[in-house]
């Protein structure tokens, strides 16, 4: 390693940051126009934007990616048991238990980290109401072996696709299957609005409740149809959205090739990347080791050198404390006691990719 290498702090994740005299024009528009939400013109503009690019018919732009899911499970009236995955980001088993559901947890395939359908079978009871699954790392779930078996037992589908912007199932949007797809714009995902979301449904129908509960179930200044919340998102995200949209090529091609280089970089030392069948926005670097002590080793010693790894997904979350039902989950509870993510984002050289895989090595 040369000398001029001059290394600062490694992130698991930064933000993408756009140039910050293209967002001040944007921001002076927005305080000159005096229209600071309530679906101004940034949030229109972003949310036909993402409908083309998305190649969806209903698209709602709301304030993260968590009420998104929330809302989800609203619209769709879903009440009792829910069969969810107990390997994602908490808050796709938190949004369950804020409306009331019963998560019933379905472990995961080890190759690809997303729900097993053939488990799905063992979970269903009367209470059963909906299937709830992250496509995990953005990679797709097996959609059609989930849809087969919610048409069998008459389930809705939701999928939690926070990360899982441009990614695609034989040139279809992933958000475009299911009874509702939900996205997180949140700072840290491949594309931000700072703080955000979308909600994906197929249904003019389903829309119109979206639409009603994001504004408080408001039918009029006067009349609520709904019971509604507040998920509306502000003219200062979505700008922040749309300038963001303009660098996403860019964002996306060099998230693969840094994707690419870690794989290679590793099995050069003998470890393997997740072996993925098709290809997908490599939104994260997943990296399964060998055990959880050697694990903690890892996380201690890389910190020394100011390299910062998430344990990202742990705990397994079927092992949360506040469930009311305990399923036992064998593959997820391993996976996420060993999994780490890569430091994986824009800025990220190749140089500092090149000294975490020596790092690791040296570590082996
Ligand atoms: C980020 C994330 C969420 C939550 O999205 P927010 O926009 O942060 O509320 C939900 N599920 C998964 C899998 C996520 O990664």
């Amino acid at each position: 390693m040369s000398n001029q290498y001059n290394r600062g702090t490694i992130s698991a994740t930064k933000p993408f940051i756009p140039p910050i005299d293209e967002y001040q024009l944007k921001v002076a528009d927005i305080m000159n126009r005096g229209w600071l939400t309530n679906q101004g013109p940034c949030v229109l503009e972003l949310e036909e934007k993402l409908k083309n690019l998305f190649n969806v018919d209903y698209l709602l732009l709301v304030t993260n990616g968590t009420i998104a899911l929330q809302m989800a499970l609203k619209a769709l009236k879903i009440q009792g048991e829910v069969i969810t995955t107990p390997y994602s980001y908490v808050a796709t088993t938190s949004s369950l238990l804020w409306e009331n559901c019963i998560p019933r947890f379905c472990d995961i395939d080890p190759e690809t980290f997303n729900i097993d359908p053939s488990k799905l079978e063992n979970l269903i009871s009367s209470q059963t109401k909906a299937i709830l699954a992250t496509n995990v790392y953005g990679y797709p779930c097996e959609i059609e072996a989930i849809q087969e078996v919610a048409d069998k037992y008459g389930l809705k589908v939701i999928y939690d696709s926070a990360h899982c912007f441009g990614t695609e199932i034989n040139g279809k949007s992933i958000l475009s299957f299911g009874d509702i797809s939900t996205i997180s714009f949140h700072a840290t995902k491949l594309f931000h609005t700072v703080e955000g979301g979308a909600i994906v449904c197929q249904s003019k129908e389903i829309y119109d409740e979206l639409v009603l509960l994001r504004n408080f179930g408001h039918t009029s200044p006067t009349t609520f149809g709904s019971m509604g919340i507040n998920a509306k998102m502000n003219e200062f995200s979505a700008a922040m959205g749309l300038l963001n949209l303009n660098y996403i090529d860019d964002i996306m091609s060099r998230r693969k090739r840094q994707w690419d280089l870690y794989k290679s970089l590793l099995s050069e030392i003998g470890l393997n990347a997740a072996s993925y069948k098709f290809d997908f926005n490599k939104a994260y670097f997943p990296l399964v080791l060998k055990s959880e002590a050697f694990l903690l080793h890892v996380l201690s010693e890389m910190e020394k050198e100011n390299i910062h790894l998430r344990r990202y997904f742990y705990p397994s979350l079927n092992e949360l404390s506040f469930l009311p039902i305990y399923d036992a989950c064998p593959i997820s509870e391993d996976i996420s006691r060993r999994v780490i993510c890569l430091p994986l984002y824009h800025e990220l050289s190749e140089m500092d990719m090149r000294f975490i895989v020596q790092k690791l090595a040296s570590l082996c």
